[in-house]
């Protein structure tokens, strides 16, 4: 059992890992999406931020009695049924997201290790991939990133949406600082071939929108080499709505009646949305950023690829 400081209700708790067993480790993506394949390693995620969208996702909706933040489930055969299905001629070549739906670094990975056994498979396939983190632990597998990324295209990306380190403990209590975020995006640039990126989303209306935290999270960027940054706002839908209002509630008592209006649907206000993408497009221009990880994959694609035994 990992002891962290949260449950489900937002109160102090800890965290229950169970052992599991996966049948599939791929699950195919629609083709609307820029990837063909999720991984997860596990089910639930503890780093337990607030505005989390997979609380909501089809694996979970239907699951009434299932806890995402404190009860974690870890496939532990995940690497074997992944080599496996790797192996059959629809998956060669296909650019897979690990952790689609949780963080693949998240507390429990630290005593179950399944990723340096994922990422071997992933280098014995050559397979492409993407994946987001908000944990520094990803470092400990930087070397078998580096061995990926000599081989294929490689993209690390970490969910960033404030450098103000208070205010991400409280919307986002189990995940690295984002000083440490940046730290591991530089340090993967630096000591490997994967392109990296920050994810500015969701942008929370009233909390992380201000000119001023654009500026520093996209010098910040720059500052750590990513290559892009993308930005979205909130989205609140099922269980993720009821979860996010009564959190905002609670935490920013002063802002909920304005805050309100702007949700009377799972997306955010139209007009706002309008202003907000002019205001980030605006700001964004005077940074040597680009917008996403797509243009880099198939820019890689056309590259030689270096060729290196691993065992
Ligand atoms: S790291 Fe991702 S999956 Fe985990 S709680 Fe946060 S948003 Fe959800």
């Amino acid at each position: 059992m990992v002891s962290l400081s949260l449950t489900d209700e937002q109160g102090p708790g800890s965290v229950r890992v169970v052992p599991t067993t996966a049948r599939s480790a791929l699950r195919k993506i629609p083709d609307t999406f820029p990837h063909d394949g999720n991984v997860n390693p596990f089910i639930g995620c503890a780093h337990g931020c607030h505005y989390c969208f997979a609380q909501y996702t089809e694996t979970y909706q239907n699951k009434k009695d299932f806890h995402f933040f404190s009860e974690i489930k870890v496939k532990t055969n995940i690497a074997a049924v992944l080599d496996k299905e790797l192996s059959r001629p629809y998956w060669q070549g296909k650019l897979i997201n690990l952790g689609g739906v949780t963080d693949a670094y998240q507390p429990a990975e630290k005593d179950h290790q399944l990723m340096p056994e994922i990422w071997k498979t992933l280098i014995r396939h050559r397979s492409p991939v993407v994946i987001s983190s908000k944990s520094s632990l990803i470092l400990r597998d930087m070397e078998l990133i580096d061995r990926l990324s000599r081989l294929t295209f490689v993209n690390v990306a970490s969910t960033i949406i404030t450098d103000n380190e208070s205010l991400a403990r409280r919307i986002e209590p189990g995940a690295s600082t984002p000083v440490e975020r940046f730290s591991f995006l530089k340090n993967i640039k630096e000591n490997t071939r994967a392109s990296t990126g920050v994810h500015i989303m969701p942008v929370i209306p009233l909390i992380t929108d201000s000119a001023e935290s654009f500026h520093q999270l996209f010098a910040r960027s720059v500052e750590s080499k990513a290559d892009y940054t993308v930005e979205y706002p909130l989205h609140l839908s099922g269980r993720t709505r009821t979860h996010f209002l009564s959190f905002f509630k609670k935490e920013f008592p002063e802002k909920y009646n304005v805050f309100i209006p702007l949700f009377q649907a799972k997306h955010v206000d139209q007009s706002y949305f309008t202003k907000l993408r002019s205001v980030i497009n605006s700001i964004k221009s005077s940074y040597p950023l680009g917008d996403g990880y797509m243009e880099l994959f198939n820019q890689r694609l056309v590259t030689p690829q270096l060729s290196i035994d691993f065992d």
